[in-house]
């Protein structure tokens, strides 16, 4: 079938009280991998980029990876969105839906609110004019290794989300309760009364970043309260590493050609990984 809409995955998970998972994607193997696990499960998955991952203004970053899911969405009967990570800047964002993304992230919140609205609603019109839907932050999510304790002042503020989404009319919303990126140094603690209180005040879905790491019994309350999109990452970069290293391991001193047994491997260990995750979602 045809690439779907994130954000139309995004609003039916809201309806369904779930989320709908969604996977940064480094290569080919990564995405192969979220889409064997999406047929196996029948589940739908959205597959991002994010842009420091490619050359950010050549069609050999944005467009060939647009290219790449867009024809692996057309030649599978499961469901498989394409969405822009945190893009920090306008021209990148615009450059991206020039290249076919149909859902990007536009990510103001290092600014203060107010600039963070203004930088925002002007993404956000441009896009709707074009069809395409905006997930922006509000809080700072920022990198689990740079947390020493729980840093509340950096969680995102439940006043100010109302406010926030009403001024932007963004499509969807990140929101920071006690997540972070990359491996955590302490098991986190979802701020789950706060998710509440955001919950309250807005009918726009709630995205949850840093997914890997979060006990799963935090993940199944917080879908249930109102988190619509979780993104998930480390927890399958680790698959995809430990499977090179085991394979490696398993194959010493490497031959030449060795390396054509790499993406079997990889993408068998990711697969895994995927599909017992998404048993998670209630898509
Ligand atoms: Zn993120």
């Amino acid at each position: 079938m045809s690439l779907v809409s994130a954000i139309g995955l995004v609003r039916e998970a809201r309806e369904k009280n779930t989320a709908v998972f969604s996977f940064v994607c480094i290569d080919y193997n990564e995405v192969r991998s979220v889409i064997n696990a999406a047929e196996r499960t029948g589940k739908p998955a959205i597959a991002m980029l994010l842009p420091e991952y490619v050359d950010r203004f050549s069609l050999n970053g944005f467009g060939e990876f647009a290219a790449m899911v867009r024809f692996m969405a057309e030649h599978t009967d499961a469901r498989i969105a394409l969405h822009l990570d945190h893009s920090y800047d306008e021209a990148e964002v615009r450059w991206a839906i020039e290249c076919g993304f149909t859902s990007v992230m536009f990510d103001a919140s290092r600014d203060d609110l107010e600039t963070n609205i203004r930088r925002t609603r002007a993404m956000v019109e441009y896009a709707h004019a074009r069809g395409v839907a905006v997930e922006s932050e509000l809080g700072s999510i920022g990198l689990a290794k740079d947390r020493t304790a729980e840093q509340i002042d950096l969680f995102t503020k439940p006043e100010t989300v109302e406010l926030f989404c009403r001024e932007t009319g963004v499509d969807s919303l990140a929101i920071a309760i006690g997540n972070a990126h990359g491996d955590y140094p302490l098991p986190p603690k979802l701020d789950l009364k706060r998710l509440d209180e955001i919950d309250a005040v807005t009918d726009t879905p709630l995205v949850l970043h840093g997914g890997s790491g979060i006990p799963e019994d935090q993940l199944v309350e917080a879908f249930r309260r109102g988190i619509n999109k979780f993104n998930y990452g480390t927890d399958v970069k680790r698959a995809y590493t430990f499977a090179i290293r085991d394979y490696l391991a398993a194959h010493n001193p490497p031959q030449s050609l060795d390396v054509l047994g790499i993406p079997a491997a990889a993408q068998a260990a990711m697969t895994e990984l995927i599909v017992r995750k998404l048993a998670l979602s209630k898509m």
